[in-house]
């Protein structure tokens, strides 16, 4: 099964993606986490992303493009995938049509979570994440036990460098210009599921797997 989770910043992907990887045993492949592990490594990819990143803008159509292509093809991938923030553009929608068609493969489903604008800067700049075990928290509506420290694994929690108020409000105009015409695009195609992003974690996680199965 290949899903795309499509929904602006702060929809919950990520949190619905890695509750989603145990339930289907699929992995998911997050080009954000991608580009930010590259930025933490200081390579050439990381080099060019963080500019585009600290901004709020998208990393070009074709870094991304390449770097799909190639993870979808490892063998992790076989029976499935969630894909989590890509596509982000209609250029990037259609080229994963197009490396698909050549696989003999296709995208079998294409959640959309939806959530108000207006709840999204508070959603985005009060999140923190786990350093070791990359699990979500948030100062507000899900706090650690203890201020920074991971309730999982002990682990150090950290702000993302693009969560300041400045950028997400960058990142939320990006997605309404670049990326919300993909609702548009797969709803042409048939595979939009549209979910409720707004409610208890767990109650979200059902509406998606009602969705999926
Ligand atoms: P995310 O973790 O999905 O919120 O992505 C963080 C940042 O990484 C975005 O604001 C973009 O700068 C970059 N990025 C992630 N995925 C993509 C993509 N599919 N296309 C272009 N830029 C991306």
């Amino acid at each position: 099964m290949n899903v795309i989770l499509l929904g602006p910043p702060g929809a919950g992907k990520g949190t619905q993606a890695k509750m989603l990887v145990e339930e289907y045993q699929i992995p998911q492949i997050s080009t954000g986490d991608i580009l930010r592990a590259a930025v933490k490594e200081g390579s050439p990819l990381g080099k060019e992303a963080k500019a585009c990143m600290d901004k709020g803008d998208l990393v070009p159509d074709s870094v991304v493009i390449g770097i799909v292509e190639e993870r979808i093809q490892q063998p992790d991938c076989a029976k499935g995938y969630m894909l989590d923030g890509f596509p982000r553009t209609v250029p990037q929608a259609e080229a994963l049509d197009g490396m698909l068609q050549n696989l003999s493969s296709q995208i079998d489903h294409v959640v959309s979570i939806e959530v108000a604008s207006e709840e999204l800067v508070g959603r985005l700049t009060g999140r923190r994440t786990c350093r070791d075990c990359g699990v979500g928290f948030h100062v507000m509506f899900d706090p650690p036990e203890q201020e920074g420290v991971c309730d999982k694994c002990g682990g150090e929690l950290y702000q993302r460098d693009d969560d300041n108020v400045e950028t997400v409000t960058s990142r939320l105009e990006v997605y309404e210009s670049q990326t919300l015409p993909l609702i548009d695009y797969y709803k042409a195609q048939g595979k939009i599921r549209p979910i409720d992003g707004v409610g208890d974690i767990k109650e979200i996680f059902a509406r998606v797997t009602q969705v999926l199965s």
